[in-house]
């Protein structure tokens, strides 16, 4: 589990007690199938341990977050914003489930291989990639 309170710290960030809460509930919320949160879940979880945290607060620090370069932002196309720590150990991809907005975390090393033989059939080294599914669950 990383500690993104810690990871703040490390690069420069003064952490005030609002910014502790705001990066503890962005770390516990980070693989779950819930998790991933937006500006409103982290609020929600936010306003339970400090009532004085404000919904700009949280955007606040969220972007300040994103700009250190300790959280990552993804757009899953339902118009809000999701967040999560980065980890550089822990690469991984994404299925979003259509109806629930849950995301799931998958790792593939196939599509690792091919997307890095994709890149290099175009004539470029393969740096990054974001992949994402859309799904809806099946019923059984
Ligand atoms: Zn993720």
């Amino acid at each position: 589990m990383i500690d993104l309170k810690k990871i703040c710290q490390e690069k420069g960030l003064r952490m005030t007690g609002q910014r502790s809460i705001i990066a503890d509930i962005i770390t516990e919320l980070g693989g779950h199938p819930a998790g991933h949160p937006d500006v409103n879940l982290i609020y929600m979880k936010a306003s339970e341990k400090d009532s004085n945290i404000s919904i700009a607060t949280v955007y606040r620090t969220v972007k300040l977050f994103e700009e250190y370069g300790v959280i990552e932002k993804h757009d899953f196309k339902d118009g809000r914003s999701r967040y999560e720590p980065i980890q550089e150990s822990n690469h991984h991809d994404h299925l979003i489930d259509i109806e629930s907005g849950d995301v799931y975390e998958f790792s593939n090393s196939e599509i690792e291989t091919i997307q890095k033989r994709i890149a290099e059939e175009l004539g470029f080294e393969l740096v990054d990639h974001r992949l994402e599914l859309y799904g809806k669950k099946i019923n059984k």
